[in-house]
């Protein structure tokens, strides 16, 4: 089996020597955070920061997005011609930052508390590095700067749309997530479903109303809507069999607002979370019928909506093996995790869908320093001291692939 020409070590040397401007990347990025589809200095950044390394690219992918595409020049030994690809999101969350730091967002009410600064520095970091080595590898690596994950539909699937799995045909797919609850200096994988499909349901209810004192002459929309939500509990408890995770959760309802009235609408939502699709098709169907069913049983009518979120993330057992293993060359065996799943959504899915890949964690966590917030939360903040180690990681993780894929 052919090797790598570029040893691991080598990478990790490589990675370490533009740490001071991996940081640069990540400061500038967190101190200006643009929401999805806006990523307009981002992007101008990133193309900025591409035009300097020599790596041709392409800009205004899915609006905002940047794809770059660079050949490894070197000899191949047997006409793989392989593509890998390279992913990293870009936008930032409406959140008011409250970390106390001098890269604190300049934008109120605007924060990169998902790490997404981290994953573009990253990204940028290894164009420098595979730009800089591109006659020591063979086939092309398509590197993908993805605007708006956070707001479904997202930009994954709108980039796919437009083309960024095509000429060359792309074989495989890598991205990571930073992320504090493995410390700086580990990596975290997990073959198959790795992040939840994360769905949003209605339903209205809608009966008659009237007096309280006259219950007969009335379609009562609170008791329908009581007896819908605990017959949804029986989706998971009694449809689903035990060894399938599944959440279904009512979060919020709403009817009436007097004591001596009896509301003629009401209104339930909720979210749906499952690995599997099927079992995602099957939860989407019996809500419906069980919803739609008891309220006609009960003399009123329910108008239910059910929106899609994205799939749920399964990452390739036979590349997961393969980024684990390159993984492990940058942090040592014993710095590799197996992780559990997540039940947040990750639109890195799509891209998943489509080709065999990965979708690994980067290990930002520093309990020594306080970095300990999760994401989303807005003291989050990432230890820079493993943008490095991710950019060693994920430029061997694509070698690899290019070196031993058939
Ligand atoms: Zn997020
Ligand atoms: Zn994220």
């Amino acid at each position: 089996m052919p090797v790598t020409a570029v040893s691991p070590a080598e990478l990790k040397q490589a990675a370490a020597a533009i740490a001071d401007q991996l940081t640069a990347d990540r400061r500038y990025l967190h101190m200006h955070p643009e929401l999805g589809f806006e990523e307009v200095e981002t992007s101008r950044h990133v193309v900025a920061r591409l035009s300097a390394m020599g790596v041709p690219h392409r800009s205004g992918v899915a609006k905002t997005g940047v794809v770059a595409t660079i050949n490894g020049t070197a000899r191949e030994p047997s006409g793989r011609g392989k593509t890998v690809l390279l992913r990293a999101d870009m936008d930032a969350l409406p959140i008011l930052e409250e970390v106390d730091a001098p890269y604190r967002s300049t934008v109120d009410g605007k924060m990169h508390a998902c790490g997404h600064d981290a994953h573009t520095a990253v990204l940028l970091g290894a164009a420098q590095l595979l730009q800089g080595r591109r006659h020591e590898f063979a086939g092309p690596v398509r590197l993908v700067f993805q605007p708006s994950e956070e707001r479904p539909p997202g930009g994954a699937i709108r980039m796919i749309e437009e083309g960024v799995l095509a000429e060359p045909s792309v074989d495989a797919a890598f991205g990571l997530h930073v992320t504090p609850q493995l410390e700086t200096g580990q990596l975290g994988y997990r073959v198959g479903a790795a992040n939840a499909a994360s769905d949003r349901f209605t339903v209205r209810i809608i009966g008659k109303g009237g007096h309280a004192a006259r219950p007969n002459a009335t379609v009562d929309a609170v008791v329908i809507a009581s007896h819908v939500v605990v017959a949804l509990q029986t989706l998971v408890s009694r449809e689903t069999s035990p060894i399938q995770p599944a959440v279904v959760t009512v979060g919020a309802i709403h009817a009436g607002d007097a004591s001596n009235v009896i509301p003629g609408e009401a209104t339930i939502a909720g979210t749906v979370r499952t690995y599997d699709s099927d079992l995602r098709q099957q939860m989407r169907e019996r809500l419906g019928e069980l919803a739609g069913g008891i309220a006609r049983a009960m003399r009123a009518e329910a108008q239910i909506t059910y929106s899609l979120g994205y799939p749920s993330l399964v990452n390739d057992a036979a590349m997961t093996e393969l980024a684990r293993l390159a993984g492990a060359e940058i942090v040592g065996n014993e710095n590799v995790a197996e992780v559990e799943p997540t039940l947040g959504g990750e639109d890195m899915a799509y891209f998943l869908q489509k080709v065999p890949g990965c979708f690994f964690r980067l290990g930002t966590g520093n309990r020594a320093r306080g970095i300990t917030y999760g994401n989303h939360h807005p003291k989050f903040d990432v230890d820079e001291a493993a943008l490095p180690i991710g950019v060693a990681a994920i430029v061997n993780t694509a070698l690899k692939f290019l070196a031993t894929a058939k």
